[in-house]
């Protein structure tokens, strides 16, 4: 693709990155039929290669962008299923996230959006006040329904009920059964630890079962992708520093084989920590460490010794791939192989592969679009459910789960509750 910035703006850093994959966007359309905004609006702006050439068009121009671009930009689910498709190499990811760091410095959103945006990004990256916020939409649900649609469908995404947490997960360590074969830091994620504690409890188990020894370090910090994928960069990179100085003492202390993430989001997010202090001398070769030792906890899982499966009747599941996982980390193959290893028989989820809807945020701001994305997965899902004894659906991430659990009839669980269930933890519910 053509551009036309002046000496001046090749001068950021940032129109640099943007440029540079400009230029290797060929036009070819290979990754619209993968867009699922595309897909469901038809719309060429909001596919990637419109969104790309509208975003090229604000950064020429410069100043503040137009509410259209804002809006197909807003849109963008950021689920990186374009990427995967791309034969260019053209990098969406750092693209549109730069692309958002900009809309955010320049254009003036409606107070009302701002406020909601500032509320959602603070309540569920703060445990404290997420907890607060949960128990207190738990108890007023009916009176809260009537603040309008966004509160609306907050609150419907809020669980029945909150599950004591039965480990902590808080400033603490857990030794492997019989010889340490790792020492790893497990990320307890910040919507994640409130909402679904059994996934942290599970993993915990589990890597201890398999020969780890996990730390959870005190004064880890949610990882800032929320606030990073809404634009607020600065604020984001506050979040990666204090954690990135937690884990770097960590590992300087007794020493880390790996960083364990067991929510897709945040994981992919510190793999690509590096990426945000490319300009920073004193974070750079700092988040390099970080990336370079983060993993998904199946990338782990499936290096370490697995016990025997306790499950003999080779139970029937539905697998679906969360979009940070299958594009942001490329992982596809781990969770279905140690699934198979653990005896369970996945059902694959006929036709593309689409987000669910959930994408951080996302389904919190826009709110339609998202509804329609998880109808059309979980309609899918729902007909297998229908015709075969399926007992769970599976996945890698409690946004996913948070998502389409109220829309399934069996129950919809974490890969490693699972495979913890399958080596002696309890049957994981809904
Ligand atoms: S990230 Fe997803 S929603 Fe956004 S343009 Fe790419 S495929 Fe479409
Ligand atoms: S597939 Fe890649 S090169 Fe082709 S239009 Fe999309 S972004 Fe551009």
């Amino acid at each position: 693709m053509k551009t036309k910035f002046t000496s001046e703006q090749r001068d950021q850093p940032m129109i640099q990155i943007m440029e540079d994959n400009l230029r290797k966007c060929v036009h070819c359309g290979f990754c619209l039929p993968v867009c699922p905004t595309y897909s469901i609006l038809g719309d060429e702006r909001d596919s990637p290669r419109g969104r790309i050439y509208s975003i090229k068009n604000m950064l020429e121009k410069g100043g503040e962008p137009s509410s259209q671009i804002v809006k197909h930009v807003d849109r963008c689910l950021s689920c990186l299923a374009c990427m995967t498709a791309c034969p260019s190499g053209v990098d969406y990811q750092h693209y549109i996230d730069h692309a958002r760091s900009y809309i955010d410095n320049t254009h003036r959103r409606p107070l009302i959006d701002k406020l909601f945006r500032w509320l959602i990004t603070t309540v569920i990256t703060n445990q404290r006040i997420f907890v607060v916020a949960i128990t207190a939409s738990i108890i007023f649900k009916p009176i809260l329904k009537i603040f309008g649609k966004k509160i609306n469908n907050l609150v419907n995404l809020v669980p029945r009920q909150l599950t004591k947490k039965k480990i902590s997960d808080h400033d603490a360590s857990f030794m492997a059964e019989g010889k340490e074969v790792i020492r790893v830091a497990l990320l307890p994620g910040c919507a994640q630890r409130t909402l679904r504690p059994s996934i942290n409890e599970a993993s915990i188990r589990l890597l201890n079962r398999m020969g780890a020894t996990i730390i959870i370090p005190k004064n880890i910090n949610c990882c800032g992708a929320i606030n990073y994928h809404l634009g607020a960069e600065s604020a984001a990179l506050t979040k990666a520093r204090s954690n990135i100085d937690v884990l770097i003492n960590e590992i300087e202390s007794d020493g880390l084989n790996y960083i364990i993430s067991n929510s897709a989001g945040c994981g992919t997010h510190l793999k690509d920590y590096f990426s945000l202090f490319k300009n920073d001398p004193i974070y750079l070769e700092k988040s390099e460490r970080i990336s370079r030792i983060t993993r998904d906890i199946t990338e782990v899982l499936s290096t370490l010794r697995a016990p025997n499966s306790k499950i003999s009747e080779e139970p029937l599941i539905v697998y679906h791939d969360a979009c940070s996982l299958l594009h942001g980390q490329k992982i596809k193959k781990a969770p279905r192989a140690l699934l198979k290893k653990f005896g369970f028989q996945i059902i694959e989820i006929p036709g593309n592969h689409f987000c669910c809807g959930s994408a951080g945020t996302f389904n919190l701001i826009q709110i339609d679009l998202a509804r329609k994305l998880k109808f059309e997965r979980v309609n899918k899902i729902n007909s297998l459910i229908k015709n075969q004894s399926i007992q769970f659906l599976v996945t890698g991430n409690i946004g996913c789960i948070t998502q389409m659990a109220s829309e399934i009839s069996i129950p919809t669980v974490h890969t490693v509750e699972l495979l913890d269930w399958a080596t002696g933890g309890p049957r994981p519910i809904s």
